[in-house]
């Protein structure tokens, strides 16, 4: 039975990245009353969720890992999923997490007790309450089915992209692949060599920059472990460089010097031309998320793997139809469809000051004050909340962001005597407009796609527009203008 104690100072929800990198900075500033509960099994977040062929970072592992915990042993220069793992693991172990942990936890309901001045927290293990909630439970966590009709009548083996079977051989197999966005180009060029056949689904061509990941080698290791600094600075050298794409992606015209480098890309790898055509996207670079591959254009040009250039309509029993009408007999098929980005099922579980939950709240579209606070929600902090995603640098740097947010709350609150605190209305609405004017003629807006980057309104409520070295400046310092404070009972 897990021990849930009745009452916490602050309660995480999630124990990835961004949840563990909280519980060690608060932590470290003498926090010693917090519990972090995590729904599954194990730590690591998408790291433990994405075990599927082949899944690696995209970004160079120099740049991914906390600030405050440089690894020296990354292997590859793009490290894999179980190295990032692993990495996460460790941190547990180094910084001493193992007590604030409560594994198989999931979080089913937290709502603000605006007399009590805490939240009221249900989980499938039990009840407690806690003064702040920070909700660590990730972007791209919740897998998203598409609604195909026939998909529940098929007789073979189907499961998504971040739920792999890995009993399910995949030997001889004829597989049919949905999707074309990162996680899919890194399956086809590892199932390749194994399966029967291979078809894959591509409902819209995606740009995809040339990567060549290496081994690090022994050296580099010694002499990151030797002198720390060496890794600091190779880190920053890299960190600026891909800041730099953020031109490209604000400007689209800029962006053109990077699509010449993919089309170059797609000349080089592809020779057939209709082929070619069909892999051309239609759309700006940048527009939807970059993908970096050098072995994917070659996988699909193998003698058993096809490229279906069309969405899938249907699936029958034995067989996928495209929206063409073909029907591919198929015993087994890999949804590598995405998540649920703008509509996370925490946000139907977290109920605010009126009664009202964040879905609710969120129904146009997800807005928070400096992506961490919500007005309406006291003492609620989120991290890698709305317009905190990246399409050009580590995500890693946007979670201690709101980390560093949220440490400044708590120091706030320990410093005025206040027992809540919540953004005003007005510092929401201004920081949202802000947000908006910044996004209007980018890449996002202007690059004629639709992408998981909008949400229904068509707003881009994913990403942040600019540079992150201002983001992470911004949410480090608290402006005490833009909250409300609720004083203690004996204050009032
Ligand atoms: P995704 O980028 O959302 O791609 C989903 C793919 O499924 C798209 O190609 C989409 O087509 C297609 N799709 C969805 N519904 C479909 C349908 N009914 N019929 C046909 N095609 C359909 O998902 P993802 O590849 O899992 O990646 C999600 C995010 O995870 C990435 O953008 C990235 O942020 C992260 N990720 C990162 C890494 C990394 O290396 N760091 C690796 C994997 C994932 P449309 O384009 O037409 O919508």
């Amino acid at each position: 039975m897990t021990d849930l104690p009745r009452h916490v100072r602050i309660a995480i929800i999630g124990a990835g990245f961004a949840g563990l990198g909280a519980a060690i900075r608060l932590i470290e500033d003498g926090e010693r009353d917090l519990v972090v509960l995590e729904k599954a099994a194990d730590v690591g977040g998408t790291w433990r969720d994405n075990t599927y062929p082949g899944c690696a970072c995209d970004v160079p592992s120099v740049l991914y890992s906390f600030s405050f915990a440089p690894n020296p042993l990354w292997s590859q220069s793009f490290s894999r999923q179980p190295e990032i793992w692993d990495y996460l693991r460790a941190c547990v172990d180094r910084f001493g997490l193992a007590p604030y942990l409560r594994l198989g936890v999931e979080l089913e309901q937290a709502s603000w007790d605006d007399e009590a001045s805490h939240w009221r927290i249900r989980t499938s293990r039990g009840d407690l309450t806690a003064d702040l909630l920070v909700a660590a439970t990730g972007g791209l966590s919740e897998p998203r089915i598409p609604d195909i009709p026939g998909l529940d009548t098929f007789a073979g083996v189907v499961f998504h992209s971040a739920r792999w079977q890995a009993d399910h051989d995949l030997t001889g197999r004829d597989v049919a692949v949905v999707g074309t966005g990162a996680s899919a180009i890194q399956i086809v060029p590892e199932i390749a060599p194994t399966v029967g056949r291979l078809t894959v689904f591509q409902r819209t061509a995606p740009w995809i920059i040339p990567r060549s990941g290496r081994p690090v080698s022994r050296l580099t290791k010694s002499v990151y472990r030797r002198f720390p600094v060496l890794q600091r600075i190779a880190r920053n050298v890299v960190y600026a460089a891909l800041e730099l794409l953020v031109f490209a992606l604000l400007h689209p015209r800029l962006g053109r010097a990077l699509q010449w480098v993919a089309r170059r890309n797609l000349a080089r790898q592809v020779k057939d031309t209709r082929m070619r055509a069909a892999l051309t996207p239609d759309y700006s670079l940048g527009c939807k998320r970059i993908l970096y591959s050098s072995d994917y254009l070659p996988t699909l040009q193998r003698d058993n793997v096809r490229l279906e250039s069309t969405a899938v309509a249907q699936v029958l029993p034995h067989a996928v139809v495209g929206a063409d009408g073909v029907e591919h007999e198929v015993d087994t098929i890999i949804l590598a469809t995405g998540f649920h980005v703008s509509d996370q099922p925490i946000a139907d579980r977290v109920i605010g000051r009126d009664g009202q939950t964040l879905a609710e709240q969120w129904r146009e579209s997800p807005q928070a004050y400096d992506t961490v606070t919500v007005h309406g929600y006291p003492n609620l902090f989120l991290l890698l909340g709305p317009n905190s995603g990246l399409g050009h640098n580590s995500v890693v740097i946007m979670a201690e962001a709101g980390i560093e947010h949220l440490r400044a709350a708590v120091r706030h609150l320990r410093a005025s005597g206040a027992v809540a605190m919540e953004p005003t209305a007005r510092a929401q609405a201004a920081f949202v407009t802000e947000v908006d004017r910044r996004m209007s003629g980018s890449v996002w807006t202007a690059g004629g796609c639709r992408s998981w980057y909008l949400d229904p309104t068509g707003r881009n409520s994913a990403l942040w527009p600019g540079f992150t070295m201002p983001f992470r400046r911004r949410l480090a310092r608290l402006r005490p203008e833009d909250y409300e404070l609720t004083p203690s009972q004996g204050d009032r």
